[in-house]
């Protein structure tokens, strides 16, 4: 199916229901990432309000993150840095914990990765409670970096991601919900 400038990314993510456990509605974006000009369209349409804006580095959370972020770094003329899942930075690092549903996550960044006052804009898949990406601004912030914004290609909004970025002062960007 072709992928026209009007056409919504919706239709290219499917929902899988109790993956990857009971309960749990996964929202799965590959299809979109795999289309060819879907691909373009959600890189295209995730950066669209922050061209201009002299980012230094895109912030991909990984996984999906990284595939997308480094495609939206890459058109923003900015360099990519990985926020990690813990124990996978070979280097010096800062690690961030966060709440899970059951349980914590840590997230790192190596600590060179961000110089102090450079602009970063955090990408992921998907924003649901945004307790990922708050750890991701803190890790920026901590390095001395600016959050200009956080882009998501789907926010699940009833699980509250958006106002608690915004409550830090960060612009959140969707491209459906
Ligand atoms: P959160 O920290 O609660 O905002 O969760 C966001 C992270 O978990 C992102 O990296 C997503 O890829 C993943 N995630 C959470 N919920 C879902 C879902 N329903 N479908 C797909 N990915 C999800």
């Amino acid at each position: 199916k072709p992928f026209g400038w009007g056409d919504d990314v919706r239709d290219y993510i499917r929902t899988i229901p109790d993956f990857p456990k009971p309960g749990i509605q996964f929202r799965d974006v590959m299809p979109l990432f795999g289309h060819p000009r879907g691909l373009r369209a959600a890189v295209d349409r995730l950066v669209q309000p922050f061209a201009g804006l002299r980012i230094q580095h895109v912030a991909g959370l990984e996984a999906r993150g990284f595939i997308i972020g480094g495609a939206c770094a890459h058109q923003l003329s900015a360099g990519f840095l990985a926020m990690r899942k813990q124990g996978k930075l070979p280097g010096p690092r800062l690690a961030q914990s966060y709440a899970l549903e059951y349980g914590e996550a840590v997230l790192e960044v190596h600590d060179d990765a961000v110089e102090a006052g450079e602009q970063v804009l955090i990408v992921d898949d998907l924003l649901a409670t945004g307790g990922t990406a708050e750890a991701a601004v803190k890790l920026i912030e901590r390095l001395g970096g600016e959050v200009v914004g956080a882009a998501f290609v789907v926010d699940l909004p009833d699980l509250g991601g958006r106002a608690r970025l915004e409550r830090m002062g960060v612009a959140v960007h969707t491209l459906c919900a």
